[in-house]
């Protein structure tokens, strides 16, 4: 029997004291600096308006790997939900991710998929190997429609030019030339009956879990225990002494609406860097199975994240990535522990890969025979 010391009550480190109470003796300590567990997936029910808001920004549950999607329904009931995403626009308001229909709506056509596509290919421009975000997202549909529905999105979201962002964001958002609107390929979808945190909680109920929160790690108390999981921003752990990592933080304007619908839909999309905010998110559209009579909306800022402000979004600018690989060195002279999940690793990764990363991370834990790596790498990695 082992004592384990887990930092961080997200997905990332209650799969992985939930799956280690499960399948071993340690005795496992959670810890969490918020007053609450489930990192930033925390829903909790509004009042007065009783809606359950996700406080820190909609997730809407999506995977089509069979394990994450079976595993997570152990604890909880989930009710399928597929995201329709609206963007407001300099030229009206379309639908997202672009698909068949935005596309003939913008460019006034009647294409069915095949002429979609051979209009897209014959208007993208020509760039052989696109070496960041821009000139993939101008290769992959031409300017009209980048200029539309992209750049001002993107310039507002990491707060830099798209030339400086790396290609692979744009892969989060695919063109379709068919009439499916949902923003998400994946085979699951779904949102929690009764939200995230229930969920968290279920996982962290067993007798060899204890879960401390408004608990400010300190590394000093490594000492303490066999071994150590770390979840919180790498940056952080070492007191952020090479400098900062880059990321985006997020934050929200809300508003209640007296009256049960405000926008229509859950999400609406502002593509237009005019506009300052990226999105509004209208929370009770994410539990239709429920009445309410007053509605809660979310405007949602980005910006850069600053001393005191809740990483989000990981940038991966060329600076970052240099500075990631110093602090991965520095990590690995640390004894007896392991970085797991989006902050830990500084890899931008949705609830399911978080989730895929924790179980195997887990289930090598509990086999292994020598010592665990600082940052173990898994078959099928998200990168
Ligand atoms: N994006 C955009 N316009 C939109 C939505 C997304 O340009 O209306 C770009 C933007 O750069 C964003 C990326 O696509 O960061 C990924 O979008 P996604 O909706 O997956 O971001 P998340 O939900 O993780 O914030």
């Amino acid at each position: 029997m082992a004592k384990i010391l887990i930092v961080g009550a997200g997905f990332s480190g209650a799969v992985l004291a939930q799956q280690l109470a499960a399948h071993t003796d340690h005795k496992l300590l959670v810890l969490d600096e918020r007053s609450h567990i489930a990192g930033h997936c925390h829903t909790e029910r509004h009042q007065p308006t009783g809606v359950m808001v996700h406080v820190y920004g909609p997730h809407i549950f999506n995977t089509s790997n069979d394990v994450v999607w079976n595993y997570i329904q152990q604890f909880g009931k989930f009710v399928p939900n597929l995201n329709r995403v609206k963007a407001v626009t300099d030229r009206g308001i379309f639908s997202l991710p672009i698909n068949l229909l935005t596309i003939n709506q913008l460019f006034k056509k009647s294409f069915n998929p095949r002429e979609a596509e051979a209009f897209i290919k014959s208007i993208a421009v020509r760039i052989d190997e696109p070496a960041n975000f821009e000139e993939q997202a101008l290769a992959m549909m031409g300017s009209l429609l980048y200029e539309t529905f992209i750049r001002g999105y993107t310039i507002k979201q990491w707060g830099c030019d798209p030339r400086e962002l790396p290609a692979s964001i744009l892969k989060r958002l695919p063109i379709r030339f068919t009439y499916d609107d949902n923003y998400y390929h994946s085979k699951y979808q779904g949102i929690p009956f009764d939200g995230y945190t229930a969920i968290i909680e279920r996982m962290l109920s067993h007798p060899n879990i204890s879960v401390k929160l408004e608990q400010r790690y300190d590394r000093t108390w490594n000492q303490d225990f066999d071994y150590v999981f770390y979840s919180g921003a790498i940056d952080d752990y070492f007191a952020c002494q090479l400098g900062r990592l880059g990321y985006r933080t997020i934050y929200f304007e809300s508003e209640v609406f007296n009256g049960a619908d405000y926008q229509g839909n859950p999400v609406i999309n502002y593509c237009q860097e005019s506009v300052p905010y990226n999105r509004i998110h209208e929370h009770r559209h994410f539990t239709p199975w429920e009445d309410h009579s007053a509605s809660i909306y979310f405007r949602e800022y980005s910006k850069e994240t600053e001393a005191g402000d809740i990483p989000f979004y990981p940038k991966r600018l060329a600076r970052d990535i240099t500075l990631l690989k110093k602090y991965r060195e520095l990590a690995q002279n640390e004894a007896k522990i392991s970085f797991l999940g989006r902050l830990g690793t500084y890899r931008y990764m949705d609830m399911h890969h978080v989730i895929q990363e924790s179980l195997d991370m887990a289930s090598k834990f509990a086999s292994h025979t020598g010592p665990l790596e600082t940052f173990p790498t898994f078959p099928n990695q998200h990168p």
